[in-house]
């Protein structure tokens, strides 16, 4: 099934092929239809499946014609995200006279004024600075029609729900609502019941799996050997792009500089950077000025980075569903990708509950070349027999990992 057939109008159909899309993605497919006949559409899909094209397409189409009056608003969890979205859906609006209009913190309110005053059809934003044009007058959200709820999961991690739930109320109660979201928590579910009216959902795939075209591997470290490890790692491995996720922002800019001097091209996205900072930063990494992305969850969430060869966890993430969120910057659009994810003994439990969430559990491997000095790190996969028949000197941990402390003298 093509584009032509969803029910789209001309001039959206004309933006998507402008974009160079042929076939629309499964969730495309789904959503288009449901969100034209207007209904409210829970989107349960990671990113990377298309979802953005899936609201926006059909909005456009919905809203027509541009008149100046905010009848479209669009809640993101992350400015990086909001920018992202705000340019996409310029580009698919681009044969239309539909307006549309970015806010987010970390800059200055003068250009987001005047665009409000001048008036927009479709609003892009992060909640804090929203609500703030609320506050000041500048921002009506008294004639919406489509209010569109982005990486729901995410805006409640990041502690944003209280601030939706303002905005929402000062929502027009006859609309269209969608929210997307890769994982539907309690405090989702409520949001969905108060602010959703029999809504449709529209599941891609199994909920809380990778993209399906990533292949997957643990590499068993000790800490002190992580950073060595990675910069073999990066020797060896061929990679186009490779985002490297750290748990703290000193960790990634730790990891950044170390790379630095090692003559890796790198950028360093996380949230104690300038807004400046962090739009060049992924515009060097998207035009390829930079071939790794040093970033910490939250700075990278969401971010559709396209052609991202590699994604490797430098710390293992203590959410599972961070790690589903990590791995979907790789094997994005079918394209297909590695994700690596380097494991210290601590990690066990949380290695073990990401396995339980994806259903699957990770190859582990060893790099080859490398100097490991704990190899008890690796009698698990030497010695398939049962874990209490092991004549391994290490720690036993939970979900059967073994993890040092056998200290080998170096080779
Ligand atoms: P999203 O999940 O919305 O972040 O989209 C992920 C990536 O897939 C973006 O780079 C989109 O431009 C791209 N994309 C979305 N829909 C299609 C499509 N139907 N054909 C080709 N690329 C697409």
């Amino acid at each position: 099934m093509s584009f032509t057939n969803l029910g789209l109008s001309a001039e959206v159909l004309q933006g998507i092929h402008a974009m160079g899309y042929v076939d629309p993605t499964p969730i495309q497919l789904r959503a288009i239809p449901l969100v034209l006949a207007g209904k409210d559409v829970i989107g349960s899909a990671q990113t990377g499946t298309g979802k953005t094209a899936a609201f926006a397409l059909p909005l456009l189409t919905k809203l027509a014609k541009g008149n100046r009056i905010t009848r479209a608003l669009i809640l993101e969890p992350t400015r990086e995200l909001a920018a992202q979205v705000e340019t996409a859906i310029r580009d698919f609006a681009r044969f239309t006279d539909i307006k549309v209009a970015v806010m987010f913190g970390g800059v200055g309110y003068g250009r987001q004024r005047e665009a409000l005053k001048e008036g927009t059809d479709v609003i892009v934003a992060t909640p804090g600075r929203l609500l703030d044009h609320i506050g000041q007058g500048l921002c009506r959200l008294d004639m919406l029609e489509y209010l569109v709820l982005d990486e729901a999961d995410r805006m409640l991690d990041m502690g944003f729900l209280p601030d939706v739930r303002k905005i929402v109320q000062r929502c027009r109660k006859e609309r269209q609502t969608c929210l997307f979201s890769a994982t539907v928590p309690p405090e989702i579910e409520s949001l969905i019941k108060w602010t959703m009216q029999n809504p449709q959902t529209v599941e891609i795939g199994q909920r809380r799996s990778p993209a399906e075209t990533v292949k997957h591997v643990i590499y068993q470290v000790a800490e002190d050997q992580k950073s060595d490890l990675l910069r073999a790692i990066l020797d060896q491995v061929q990679y186009e792009s490779v985002i490297i996720f750290c748990r703290t922002k000193h960790r990634a800019d730790r990891i950044g500089s170390l790379l630095k001097k090692n003559n890796h091209a790198v950028a360093i996205l996380h949230s104690n950077r300038t807004q400046r900072e962090r739009e060049q930063a992924l515009k060097g990494f998207r035009d390829g000025r930079y071939e790794v992305l040093v970033a910490t969850d939250i700075a990278a969430r969401g971010l559709d980075v396209a052609d991202v060869s590699h994604v490797i966890n430098y710390d293992v993430p203590h959410h599972p569903e961070d790690y589903v969120h990590r791995i979907g910057r790789t094997g994005r659009a079918q394209a297909t990708g590695d994700a690596f994810t380097l494991m210290v003994a601590e990690d066990a439990k949380h290695v073990a509950s990401i396995e339980r969430f994806i259903g699957v559990k990770i190859e582990r491997t060893k790099l080859e070349n490398f100097n490991y000095r704990y190899t008890a790190l690796f009698e698990e996969a030497k010695d398939q027999r049962t874990s209490n028949e092991k004549r391994v000197r290490g720690v036993r941990l939970s979900g059967g990992y073994f993890c040092g402390p056998v200290k080998r003298r170096k080779r």
